[in-house]
């Protein structure tokens, strides 16, 4: 993996321009940092098909490998649609879906059991960080995610995502970032060891240099910019 990592976090959509053009147009020119692209479960082969040098992730999976689990899909799964990393506990997962830390920690052992690559999301509430919790807050989410996981094993990337900053055009400031980046680093080296550690919140082509350029950042999660190929390729070329 190059040492910066840009991740496109689709979510629910696709790129309105078509995969074809939007992968297209990623491999067009070469970044310094690598890239990725989570699309949608049915997406996967797809983007695979024409992703280039553009890694490919799935956004969520579930914990078992196979079963009566109507509407689900096991990281075993996904690799076999040609994904190679995956994201757990997004957020929107945690929020809408009620993935609690317990669940979460069951899918980061599913990812890790499939051999693939695991990004995992963590941060605070508005409420928890106008509480001063912020602290408290990643390092419950980070050691009930690793709980039992063998570092030296396994290829884990952390994504700091502020919740109050994903999707609300609310981007966290570079020293808010610096100082929980830190916070972060520190939980890290005490349990699986130091990690590529990613933001992610309202990334944008006018927001990502200096982002980019805080003590810790070591790429982007990116989920509404990430839908065009031109912002997301401004995003990725800030490293
Ligand atoms: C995300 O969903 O992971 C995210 C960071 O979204 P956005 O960039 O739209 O805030």
């Amino acid at each position: 993996m190059a040492s910066n990592l840009v991740v496109a976090n689709w979510k629910m959509n696709l790129p309105s321009e078509g995969i074809e053009t939007f992968m297209g147009r990623m491999n067009e020119r070469s970044y310094a940092a690598g890239l990725a692209v989570a699309p949608p479960f049915p997406f996967i082969g797809a983007v695979a098909s024409a992703a280039g040098n553009v890694r490919v992730g799935a956004q969520n999976c579930h914990e078992g490998v196979s079963g009566a689990f109507t509407g689900e899909v096991s990281a075993e799964m996904a690799a076999t649609a040609g994904a190679s990393m995956i994201i757990v506990g997004h957020s929107e997962r945690r929020k809408i879906y009620g993935e609690d830390d317990a669940l979460v920690a069951k899918k980061v052992a599913a990812v890790l059991r499939a051999g693939l690559d695991l990004i995992l999301c963590i941060g605070e509430s508005e409420a928890e960080r106008e509480a001063g919790a912020t602290g408290a807050v990643v390092e419950r989410q980070l050691r009930s995610a690793f709980e039992g996981v063998d570092g030296a094993e396994a290829t884990i990337i952390v994504a700091y995502e502020p919740v109050w900053a994903i999707g609300t055009g609310k981007s966290a400031t570079p020293d808010l970032v610096a100082e929980t980046h830190a916070q972060i680093g520190g939980i890290l080296d005490a349990t699986v060891g130091i990690r590529p550690i990613l933001y992610g919140g309202s990334v944008t082509p006018d927001n990502a240099a200096s982002l980019a350029a805080v003590d810790g950042v070591d790429g982007f999660l990116v989920g509404g910019a990430s839908l065009f190929s031109d912002r997301f390729g401004a995003i990725a070329s800030v490293f």
